[in-house]
């Protein structure tokens, strides 16, 4: 019999090659997927006493012609009888993948996993699909239908045993990969490792006579209970790092998991592994796989689960995840909103519940989860609210704190005259030990915030702890760190820290801006520190993680260079140039007193016209004055710049000050070494 199929376009089959293109391989899927389906309708039947006839092992079987390019795809499901190959395949199929084409050829690479194309993908790859079937029912008889892609099928009586369907492609010249085992094994293993019927491909294999041959035994492909379809209660850890084993062969154990199970509001099954993650570098997203009955859609959940939740690892089961949408629609869906919300809630719950459980096991793994906790926390707010009950802080030794130990931990100590905590922290013990060691001699606390996200999270949590400040150790002398009760600043004869400024800038690496002040740091204090502004250097920070180059991004470093005017190397610098310079000085000195006298005394003249007012011959030697002015101090800093570069001691000490914040490096630092040794002769 021969008849024309249920479809409205000339001859589609063309069209759905081409808008498939990138992912034809999707057909295994869909034909098993067919298979599979048919052999549970079958157990349903004989479940309910419809059927009462033999059963036998339901399977589904691919074999594979590599010669004549045939995949066949066979059960022994219910089957189809002529009339029901008219109905589903001639009608229903084709008008219904016809409809599916229509609806998404314009988005169809956006939709996920390409699901539910059904027996009609069975052309993507072939120039002829044949259909064997037998019904289950009593007294059917087989059915071969067949159809090469144009409009019009054949249909013919035939011989068939078994009951079942055997679905045999005909691989077109375009789709000649899919003629290899390894091709067809590999697609089985991606798309069909869950199934929840048998699927077999070919034989188990043995190794005899210095050969591997077929035994007799099938070689199945699928688990078809997989471990999250499993009640969590049967379930070992073992069993949770077997499964984890199996789908990610090449990764290092993970830290913890997460039995997903409900079923009101909607259905959901699935395990969470947390990924040990120390780095930024060993981020992997992508990790978890998306199934729906145990059918593999994608390993692409984003827009199903929240960004943060990316990072982890694992499977997500869920036939309520709607999957012939766009992937921008399901942002905006109210159930996939409802189960990321969801898995978000689990996953929080489970870090609490294992935190309070085992609070050493917790602090134990800590370093390798905190940046996923830290993500989450900084990209979704009722994250941050769970987490802050049970996320840690660490010091610099390795003491762990939650947030409200840390909080009764150093209010007493910490707390500055503004009544608010300031939480001192380190981003690197190396290089910021001297200052790590300064404030501990104080009796503070440092925090170790040496995590890539570090930067955003100290803002949020900035702004999240209530009367809360955070400070880097080398944000400012330790003095002015927690600054406890209003102190009178040391009266510095401004023009001494104009010559300092001047002579230290002279010999401080470029690039950078450097701005010098003098305090008093104590006799036995450090003679130089330099700090660097909080401010500053955490928007120079975030603009840098945020890639762009902003304002903030833009800006040289600066940095501050304090001196210590108690310290005697520097008192023996201000001597020294007060003998070297106090002559020129002096001169300098008479001279801008000069000038600036002249200078009052047209101000005063002047001092109630307007600008337009005044004379001419007054505003000239206004200006005159001025650039005499600039001149002297011109004069004077190049005096001091001299004075700088000639002296040993100076350069000496701030190279020291800059070798101790890791900033002297290249010809600076091979100066340094050589003067150090010069000086030693
Ligand atoms: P869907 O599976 O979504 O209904 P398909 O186009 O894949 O759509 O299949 C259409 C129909 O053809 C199925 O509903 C089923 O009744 C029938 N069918 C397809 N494959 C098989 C099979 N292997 N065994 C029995 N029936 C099948």
């Amino acid at each position: 019999m021969k008849g024309s199929i249920g479809v409205t376009t000339e001859n589609i089959f063309p069209v759905i090659k081409k808008f498939l293109y990138s992912d034809h391989e999707i057909f295994l899927r869909e034909l098993v997927a067919n298979a599979v389906d048919a052999s549970q309708k079958m157990k349903a039947l004989a479940n309910v006493g419809e059927f009462k006839g033999e059963l036998g092992d339901l399977k589904v079987s691919i074999s594979l012609d590599e010669k004549k390019k045939i995949v066949t795809i066979s059960d022994n499901g219910i089957g189809m009888t002529a009339a029901e190959i008219d109905k589903y395949i001639n009608q229903i199929a084709f008008s219904s993948a016809g409809e599916f084409m229509e609806k998404y050829k314009d988005n169809i690479e956006s939709i996920i996993g390409h699901f539910g194309l059904g027996f009609y993908s069975a052309f993507i790859v072939s120039k002829k699909v044949e259909i064997v079937s037998l019904s289950w029912k009593e007294g059917s008889k087989g059915v071969k239908w067949s159809c090469d892609g144009s409009p019009e099928f054949q249909m013919d009586e035939v011989e068939k045993k078994e009951r079942g369907t055997d679905i045999i492609l005909y691989l077109d010249s375009e789709s000649e990969e899919f003629a290899s085992k390894a091709k067809i094994e590999e697609l089985l293993n991606k798309y069909c490792k869950f199934m929840p019927v048998p699927v077999v491909f070919g034989k188990k294999q043995e190794w005899k006579d210095g050969k591997m041959v077929d035994t007799e035994e099938d070689k199945v492909i699928n688990n078809i209970e997989p471990l999250w379809a499993k009640n969590p209660k049967d379930l070992k850890d073992e069993d949770y790092l077997g499964f984890y084993r199996n789908l990610y062969p090449m990764q290092e154990e993970p830290l913890f998991w997460i039995h997903l199970n409900i079923d009101y509001p909607f259905n959901l099954t699935g395990v969470l592994y947390f990924p040990k993650i120390k780095e930024r570098m060993d981020i992997m997203k992508n990790k978890i796989q998306l199934f729906c009955n145990q059918m593999y859609v994608t390993d692409h959940v984003e827009n199903i689960v929240p960004d943060f939740l990316t990072l982890l690892y694992g499977v997500i089961d869920s036939p309520d995840i709607p999957l012939n949408v766009s992937r921008s629609y399901l942002q905006e869906d109210a159930s996939v909103k409802k189960i990321s919300t969801y898995i978000t809630k689990k996953v929080a719950d489970k870090l609490e519940e294992i935190s309070k459980e085992n609070r050493e096991n917790f602090e134990a793994k800590w370093d390798n989860i905190k940046l996923f906790i830290e993500y989450g926390m900084l990209s979704d707010e009722k994250f941050y609210d769970r987490s802050a009950k049970f996320a840690l802080f660490k010091d610099v030794d390795g003491k762990y704190f939650t947030f409200e130990e840390y909080r009764k931990a150093v209010e007493e100590k910490q707390t500055n005259k503004e009544k608010k905590v300031v939480y001192l922290y380190a981003t690197d013990v190396q290089s910021q030990y001297a200052y790590i060691e300064q404030a501990k001699a104080k009796g503070y606390s440092v925090l170790l915030f040496d995590c890539e996200l570090d930067a955003h999270f100290v803002n949020l949590l900035e702004s999240k702890l209530k009367d809360t400040q955070f400070a880097r150790v080398d944000s400012d002398t330790v003095d002015n760190l927690i600054v406890k009760e209003e102190k009178s600043a040391p009266v510095v004869d401004q023009s001494l820290t104009d010559d300092m400024n001047n002579a230290f800038s002279a010999v401080l690496p470029e690039g950078a801006n450097y701005f010098v002040k003098l305090e008093n740091m104590g006799a036995d204090g450090k003679p130089v520190v330099i700090t660097q502004s909080e401010f500053m250097r955490r928007y120079r920070e975030m603009s840098k993680l945020g890639g762009g180059m902003n304002f903030y991004g833009q800006m040289p470093d600066s940095y501050t260079i304090v001196l210590n005017n108690e310290s005697p190397l520097i008192q023996r610098i201000i001597n020294e140039n007060k003998e070297k310079n106090g002559a020129a000085f002096q001169e300098f000195d008479a001279r801008l007193n000069t000038l600036n006298g002249e200078l009052d005394q047209i101000n005063e003249v002047n001092k109630d016209k307007k600008p337009a007012d005044i004379s001419k011959e007054d505003t000239e030697r206004k200006n005159k004055l001025n650039e005499d002015i600039q001149g002297v101090k011109s004069e004077r800093k190049a005096v001091m710049e001299k004075f700088a570069k000639e002296n040993d001691l100076l350069k000496q000490l701030a190279d020291i000050a800059l070798l101790s914040n890791n900033m002297l490096k290249g010809k600076a630092l091979n100066d340094f070494v050589n003067r150090s040794l010069e000086l030693l002769k």
